[in-house]
């Protein structure tokens, strides 16, 4: 391998929307049930911070593009919305 930038793009169809109960600027640590979708693309991200790939954004948006989008940042923890 060599390095240089790359992007990881999922789309994706199914239960989402780890800790709901979470409002918008809070922060989400994960709920880390083995079926949760968003903890395991968290600790996809983890495990890439562990590899040493350096990350500027990696984010889980909820209903992308809708009146009702809710943004998690995977490196902050942050919520941006409200479910
Ligand atoms: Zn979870």
């Amino acid at each position: 391998m060599k390095m240089g930038q790359f992007v990881v793009h999922v789309d994706a169809i199914g239960n989402h929307g780890c800790q709901r109960d979470r409002k918008d600027g809070e922060t989400v640590v994960g709920c880390d049930q083995s079926q949760c979708t968003d903890c395991i693309t968290r600790e996809y991200v983890r495990r890439l911070k562990r590899g040493g790939t350096m990350m500027t954004a990696a984010t889980i948006t909820h209903w992308p593009g809708s009146d009702s989008e809710v943004r998690d940042d995977l490196l902050s923890g942050k919520r941006s919305g409200s479910f």
